[in-house]
């Protein structure tokens, strides 16, 4: 058995999907276990109509609905679904219709929002569906809810990895009979009661890889829209190589790090039972793609280089820190107790810096910690790590990066414990400058 999941951009529309079947086509004999996202973008609409729910705006959220429905239809019409392609997206969006004239205006539990949310999967397993039934590709449908079982945090549940294992095994072993192929939901999930709950964006990818790890899966091919990893963001570097091999190591630290190609929990069922993971492009399967697997394969050294654009950094300074004993825990107990969590750390004798995402928001934080401390935040940086196996062992690492970044002010270096990154933090206005020259100076000799 293989799984094959299907990003957003792979299933946007009838030409995407008609692709994407072909790909399955081709590799029926591996008995693939279809994980699609919703078509692109619909994820992002779903959430914007909660928002004007929310705000008691019924008639926009109603006239961006019939948008999705539009859209679908005329997907699943041109995909060749048939009836019962139109009669999901018909079923799917009336419910949501129903949805909004019944919460609009008063508050809607997480449960709810969870369930609203997963209308977009739904909907694009559904065409898809009934597409491969058409082509003659027996398919049978399953709700990822009764897979992929979650706690019950139901916006961003974390996996019962046991319960899910049972579960999703039952199931496929259930439905995977006197058939070609099975399709199911990404992201979607249920709490151990049957309540809808989500992994949380982007958690595609996620589902992928805990229901490879559950039914034992030969391999998990992750079908996106860029030939695999590359070693820089192409949208910004030119010049950019395509990764044929990362560790799971890597590619997690990567994710971490800023790279968008995986969420960066795809490698972690994979990893105990050394399923390869595949990184491949639905716009052209020919290309290799990156594969990602144990460590023991990969070589040691810089692989790629990630970025946030826009990170905060807190700068905490005390006299006082110098030989006191449980200043740092002082410190993190404030970012605990404020929920912010930390991303870079580093620091001297009487100070620590440390950078944090820059959706958190920082202000209590900054007045707890002024109650001890000196205090200073400064908004408008970068990161740039450099990501890879045995990184510390690369010869001139550091005069290569340094070389590379004279002509920049360096605010911030940190290095993982794990010797998987060296990142530093710059000015953001000069974030691509940075990059290019890093780049150069590491991948283009
Ligand atoms: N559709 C969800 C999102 O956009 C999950 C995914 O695509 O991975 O976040
Ligand atoms: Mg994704």
């Amino acid at each position: 058995m293989i799984v094959m999941k299907f990003g957003g951009t792979s299933v946007a529309d009838a030409a995407a999907m008609t692709r994407s079947i072909g790909i399955v086509e081709g590799k029926l004999k591996q008995k693939p276990i279809v994980v699609v996202s919703a078509c692109a973008k619909v994820t992002d609409s779903l959430y914007g109509i909660l928002e004007l729910v929310a705000a008691g705006k019924k008639e926009e959220a109603l006239k961006i609905t019939e948008g999705l429905k539009q859209r679908h239809l005329t997907t699943a019409e041109e995909l060749g679904a048939g009836e019962e392609g139109a009669a999901v997206v018909l079923a799917r969006t009336s419910w949501m219709s129903d949805f909004i004239e019944k919460h609009c205006g008063s508050p809607v539990s997480d449960m709810d929002k969870a369930h609203f949310i997963s209308m977009g999967e739904y909907m694009s397993s559904g065409i898809m569906c009934h597409g491969m039934n058409a082509r003659g590709i027996k398919t049978t449908w399953i709700d990822a809810r009764r897979m992929v079982i979650t706690d019950s945090e139901h916006m961003c549940g974390t996996p019962d990895m046991e319960k899910l294992a049972v579960a999703t095994k039952a199931v496929i072993d259930a439905e995977y009979k006197d058939v070609d192929a099975v399709i199911t939901q990404g992201f979607i999930s249920s709490t151990a009661d049957g309540e809808p709950s989500i992994l949380g964006r982007g958690g595609s990818d996620y589902s992928a890889s805990l229901i490879g790890a559950a039914v034992d899966a030969a391999r998990i091919e992750i079908w996106t829209d860029v030939d695999g990893v590359r070693t820089a963001d192409p949208r910004i570097v030119e010049n950019t190589v395509g990764i044929s091999k990362l560790s799971y190591e890597e590619a997690a630290e990567l994710a971490y790090l800023g790279a968008k190609v995986l969420h960066p929990l795809t490698m972690e069922p994979a990893v105990p039972k050394s399923i390869p993971l595949f990184v491949l492009n639905s716009m052209n399967p020919s290309s290799e793609g990156t594969a990602v697997m144990s460590k023991s394969c990969i070589f040691d050294g810089v692989k790629s280089i990630s970025y946030k654009e826009n990170i905060k950094v807190i700068s905490i300074y005390s006299l006082k820190m110098i030989d006191t004993p449980g200043f740092m825990m002082k410190v993190f107990s404030v970012f605990a107790n404020d929920g912010v969590s930390v991303d870079l750390i580093s620091s001297s004798e009487a100070s620590i810096t440390v950078t944090v995402d820059k959706n958190q928001v920082i202000d209590k934080v900054v007045e707890d910690l002024s109650a001890f401390a000196t205090v200073r935040v400064n908004d408008d940086k970068s990161q740039i790590s450099l990501v890879g196996k045995n990184i510390i062992g690369v010869r001139g690492l550091l005069s290569k990066t340094f070389g590379a970044l004279v002509d920049h002010k360096i605010y911030m270096i940190s290095q993982g414990a794990t010797y998987l990154n060296l990142s530093v933090v710059v000015d953001r206005p000069e974030l691509r400058t940075a990059l290019c020259r890093l780049h150069k100076a590491f991948f283009e000799n």
